[in-house]
């Protein structure tokens, strides 16, 4: 018997102080006690997202909510967009600006590589009607992690007032993210990622430079003005997900007391450790610029890469596959939430005994022997 554990880059194991949390009575959300825990837990949010003081505000909906509210709220009608896209999600936010009726270049990079900057400036350059930029940083979907800073420095250059919103679902915690000295305009997470959550919460951050776009967001339920309104008074618009809350909390505390910048670098070398455990047992990283949130990892040269993902299931763990034309070579293991370094050993163990099983010659102990010596070295 085996127990069941999430190593895909979200939904993530949740620590037991989280659902622990979780566990309590529900509240009432329009109380005095309500409103404590929500402007306590509001403050430790915006210091998680290195904005202290600032509103990141609270939706219950998965990440794309916060996305598509970010986004409703500061785009004006009629504006002309530059959609990044090198995978998935970048595709999702093509797609979701084409929704509302967004003219939108789909500026497109092949999937495991980055933006380049100069293209950027170049697309922008081309197209002097642009007016909102929109990219991902850890793209989950390729495990490739954008340069956010150098793609801000690179469109501020062409387009100083452009509004530049950014997918952090997956960076947010796993890597540096700051906001405002990178001069973004919207930052938006969810969280079933890095924040160690079941799915159920989108987190939203405008700039003062996006919140002046338009005075108004044209949706009901996802308004993020109506939401900001509310919450600096440690209320919500419509009934908050109050026991999520209460782990959001939790997850705040143990990530806050650890140190950001700990985690970090705590999170970087569990993600080098899987890589090094695949490149150990010849799966080649998928990305260039590899995102510390996933390891996006090649099926060794005649392996199905679903047959490895189905190996990790008989052993109990549960990683993601590849997707689109990614699904047959590709697989994508990941430490992003509730884990340690034996944790990350685990999944070493399970790739080299998966492939063992799919009649590869592996020594073994390689791909552990790989992941150690990167934990402790
Ligand atoms: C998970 C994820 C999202 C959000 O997806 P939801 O299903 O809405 O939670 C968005 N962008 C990236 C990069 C992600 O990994």
């Amino acid at each position: 018997m085996y127990k069941p554990r999430l190593f895909a880059p979200g939904p993530v194991e949740v620590p037991p102080q989280v659902l622990e949390a979780m566990a309590r009575p529900t509240i009432h959300h329009r109380t005095p006690e309500f409103k404590e825990l929500f402007l306590r837990v509001r403050e430790k949010l915006a210091e998680l997202c290195c904005v202290p003081g600032e509103d990141v505000l609270i939706l219950a909906g998965s990440g794309t909510s916060a996305f598509e509210a970010g986004f409703l709220a500061s785009v004006p009608k009629g504006s002309k967009i530059l959609g990044i896209n090198a995978g998935k999600f970048g595709e999702r936010w093509v797609k979701l600006a084409r929704t509302f009726g967004y003219g939108v270049t789909d500026l497109q990079f092949d999937w495991g590589k980055v933006a380049e900057p100069a293209m950027v400036r170049q697309a922008l350059e081309q197209n002097p009607d642009i007016s909102v930029v929109m990219t991902t940083h850890s793209e989950t979907s390729t495990g490739a992690l954008h340069d956010v800073q150098a793609l801000a420095r690179a469109i501020r250059e062409v387009r100083p007032e452009a509004l530049i919103l950014v997918d952090c679902v997956t960076s947010l915690s796993a890597t540096e993210v700051r906001p405002k000295e990178w001069g973004l305009d919207g930052v938006f997470s969810g969280s079933q990622k890095g924040l160690m959550l079941p799915p159920g919460l989108g987190f939203a951050w405008l700039s003062e430079r996006a919140w002046a776009q338009q005075d108004l967001s044209p949706s009901f339920y996802l308004d993020l003005r109506k939401e900001r309104k509310s919450q600096v008074k440690g209320e919500t618009a419509y009934t908050p997900a109050v026991n999520l809350i209460y782990g959001l909390e939790a997850s705040l505390d143990m990530l806050l007391n650890e140190g950001i910048e700990q985690v970090w670098q705590r999170r970087a070398k569990f993600n080098e450790a899987i890589m090094a455990a695949g490149k150990a047992v010849g799966c080649k990283p998928y990305a260039k610029r590899p995102s510390p949130a996933v390891a996006a990892l090649y099926a060794p040269e005649g392996i199905a890469a679903p047959d490895i993902v189905k190996g990790f299931t008989k052993r109990g763990m549960r990683i993601a596959g590849g997707q689109d034309h990614a699904k047959a070579v590709m697989f994508r293991p990941s430490a992003l939430g509730y884990a340690d370094a034996f944790d990350v050993i685990s999944i070493a163990a399970a790739l080299e005994a998966s492939l063992r099983d799919l009649g590869q010659a592996i020594a073994q102990g390689s791909a552990v022997v790989a992941a150690m010596q990167v934990l402790e070295g």
